[in-house]
């Protein structure tokens, strides 16, 4: 369904291009208009400029420029409806729903109102409060700073069966919203409702315009005794599909579409240990293989992925099916392993982001040495028929590869 005309200049009307382009640039105001390193190509000197006035962006550079749509479609890599639906959702304007009813787009904002609620009081819980004082002392200790836990909005949920669930009836917000949410389970007797996450530190996953979708709860202490998982995630739910959602996206976005190059790791702490040490462009696939809408997203920021994998065997396999995964859809693909078992969090905690940098820029490798290597390590090129093989099995994988120049590289 088409947005009618009005709802568009309303819109358009609302939306600040200052205020949305400062999520990707840092603006500085310079005579009647503003000034700033182009999020659009890679520069030293700001040549991004925004009249606040007409509300219109230009770059000197490289000559982008356009409307408040316009800035949105092309640094979120969308077309114009959703660029709309997106600056309409940031300045509360109430679309027409695409063939749904507004009963099922209120509870899809019922929902994220939820969330929102939740991850607030699990970030007070952690940094306000002295049952938070525990898992606090555990994230300063592995090296977290304050803006990094804030920026990233961790927290904790308390030992207990309904504190969110008491703290959010005080709100007014219903339990089986909460339910909906992910945040509560339906007591078996069907006599309430509890709290999914107790005991556990909350990394919030975000969308990418910063929208709580959802959390993981790690347990504090892994050697408690309790046969608990070490980390408990959100189920599926309206507003979460785990398969098209990249952890650490909303604070990556910028540094990925300005290195055009985007970081893959496994753990939520290796994405926040990097960012915190200054390599940004990182995020992590949460706990699934990597998928087709990931990389579908991911295509949306950069032209190249780098796929850092766990040193053994199942790790190893992920990295190639990753790969292949990545070229398929166009995308340049390499892969990085650390030295000795080392995952991303403990080499840069104790190497720093510079070394970090510097080695996985020496280590990469792309698809075709990194499937010599592994055969080579397990034995598989001795004899010739072996190495032939080998060659088959890459030349299968680069063969998806969508552009046919790139493809020709490869073969050569
Ligand atoms: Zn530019």
């Amino acid at each position: 369904m088409p947005i009618p005309d009005e709802k568009v200049e309303e819109v358009r009307t609302a939306a600040d291009l200052v205020e949305v382009a400062e999520d990707y640039v840092q603006l500085k105001q310079s005579g009647s208009r503003y000034m700033g390193l182009c999020p659009f190509h890679n520069e030293d000197t700001p040549s991004f400029s925004v009249d606040p006035d007409q509300n219109l962006y230009y770059c000197f550079g490289c000559q982008r420029g356009g409307d408040v749509f316009k800035f949105v479609q092309e640094i979120e890599g969308v077309g114009f409806l959703e660029g709309v639906r997106m600056l309409a959702d940031r300045y509360g304007i109430v679309l027409p729903e695409e063939g749904a009813d507004s009963e099922a787009a209120n509870e899809r904002e019922a929902i994220l109102h939820a969330l929102r609620f939740a991850a607030r009081f699990f970030y007070r819980r952690l940094t306000q409060s002295d049952r938070g004082r525990p898992a606090l002392d555990y994230l300063r200790e592995r090296g977290f700073a304050p803006e990094t836990i804030k920026q990233f909005g961790l927290g904790f949920a308390p030992d207990e069966w309904d504190a969110l669930l008491t703290a959010a009836e005080e709100e007014q917000i219903d339990p089986e919203i909460l339910e909906k949410a992910g945040l509560v389970i339906e007591r078996d007797d069907g006599s309430g409702y509890y709290d999914r996450y107790r005991g556990r530190i909350i990394f919030p996953i975000f969308s990418h315009i910063g929208k709580v979708l959802a959390f993981a709860g790690r347990i504090l202490d892994p050697d408690d005794g309790r046969d608990q998982p070490k980390y408990i995630n959100s189920p599926e739910t309206e507003v979460y599909h785990k398969k098209e959602v990249l952890y650490g996206l909303h604070q990556a976005k910028r540094s990925i579409r300005q290195s055009d190059e985007v970081l893959l790791v496994e753990g939520y702490t290796d994405v926040i240990s990097l960012s915190q040490a200054g390599v940004e462009n990182v995020v992590a696939s949460s706990g699934t293989a990597l998928t087709e809408q990931q990389v579908a997203v991911l295509d949306r920021y950069a032209n190249r992925a780098l796929l850092l994998y766990d040193a053994d065997e199942a790790g190893e396999r992920a990295a190639m099916r990753g790969l292949e995964r990545v070229m398929e859809a166009g995308v340049g693909a390499y892969a990085v392993e650390l030295p000795d078992g080392n995952d991303p969090d403990d080499y840069v905690q104790e190497h720093g982001g510079d070394a970090f940098a510097a080695y996985i820029e020496e280590h990469r490798q792309d698809l075709p040495s990194f499937a010599y290597q592994q055969a080579r390590r397990q034995g598989d090129l001795k004899m010739p028929e072996d190495r032939v093989e080998v060659q088959r099995e890459i030349i299968g994988s680069v063969a998806r590869i969508p552009d046919p120049n790139l493809r020709r590289e490869y073969v050569n």
